[in-house]
């Protein structure tokens, strides 16, 4: 039979069956696996989210056989399939981060993720920041992102993000503090996550140790109950393929007079164009040329 992980833990494997009939607790349903050998053998090993063939043995308990080809694999948490990532950007404690957001999309682009952006803390908002808001939503809109305001802790806008979320393989990311937790928690009832800052960071040890899983969303679908890579760095990608993890370059890039154009100081780039007649925004193309120069200063360095 067929199966989906959803929890590993010291060695065993929890696989739902397929074809399980959807009556019992989601515990009652889940068979105890271990890993056939042949993983071992391989180096490689099963991952929360894989979908695996599956043996059942005597005792209930079951093996592992095969995996089936993963669509993406996130290292942190280390899950299997995550085809979304919520990105969770407070709009205020702390301050809109939009450069940061970027770097985070470069980062899902890259991964063969989709994007979601949940701006955060509505309730904090100020006028100022209201129209912030307004301006950052139509921004990444227009990009092609959907975006949604919560505030989590009220439960507020949460439920339409939730839609979204149904059928896919999720993972919460953002920084520390913007409110993943809260978010989480909104999403999953039950999951009663601890939250802020401060438990966060007492918490930090545990968190390593501890062991995602993906938990089921009402609509169906999962999301991993352990917020996802808050730290990035630009290791795996080439300069000449940073332009394709902005979407909106894409259309323009295609037509740069010369081939693996960085859209930098080529002659003949309409990327720079399309930022100077205004039709990509400029504060997308600063955290471009940005992260290029720091993924060139890498390069020097190593
Ligand atoms: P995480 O580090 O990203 O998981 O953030 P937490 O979920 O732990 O939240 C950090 C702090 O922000 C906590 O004190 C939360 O109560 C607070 N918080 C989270 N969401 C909201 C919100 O929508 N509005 C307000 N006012 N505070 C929030
Ligand atoms: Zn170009």
């Amino acid at each position: 039979p067929q199966g989906l992980i959803v929890k590993a833990l010291s060695g065993y494997y929890y696989v739902l069956p397929d074809s399980e009939p959807a009556s019992g607790s989601l515990e009652e349903r889940l068979v105890q696996c271990r890993a056939r050998g042949i993983f071992k053998k391989n180096k490689i090993s099963p991952l929360v989210g894989d979908r695996v063939l599956f043996e059942l043995t005597e005792n209930g308990e079951g093996t592992v056989d095969e995996l089936f080809p993963r669509t993406t694999e996130l290292i942190r948490p280390p899950v299997a399939n995550v085809n979304q990532a919520v990105l969770v950007f407070s709009l205020a404690e702390p301050d809109l981060n939009l450069p940061l957001l970027d770097k985070f999309l470069v980062f899902v682009e890259h991964a063969g993720m989709d994007a979601v952006l949940c701006l955060t803390k509505r309730d904090l908002l100020d006028e100022d920041g209201q129209r912030e808001m307004v301006e950052a939503a139509r921004l990444y809109e227009a990009i092609g992102y959907a975006v949604f305001v919560t505030s989590a802790l009220q439960g507020e806008g949460v439920t339409p993000l939730m839609k979204l979320l149904e059928g896919t393989i999720s993972v919460v990311s953002g920084q520390s503090g913007v409110g993943k937790s809260t978010l989480l928690n909104a999403l999953v009832p039950g999951l009663n996550l601890a939250t802020n800052e401060i438990s966060n960071k007492l918490g930090r040890g545990k968190h390593t140790t501890r062991h995602v899983e993906l938990v089921p969303l009402d609509g169906g679908g999962w999301i991993a109950d352990t917020p996802g890579f808050s730290q990035l760095d630009f290791v795996q990608l080439e300069p000449e393929e940073l332009g394709s993890c902005f979407r909106e370059f894409k259309g323009y890039a295609a037509g740069c007079r010369f081939r693996g154009c960085v859209h930098d100081q080529e002659p003949g780039c309409l990327v720079r164009e399309a930022v100077e007649a205004g039709n990509i925004a400029s504060s997308r193309y600063r955290s471009y040329m940005a992260f290029l120069a720091e993924m060139r200063d890498r390069k020097r360095r190593y």
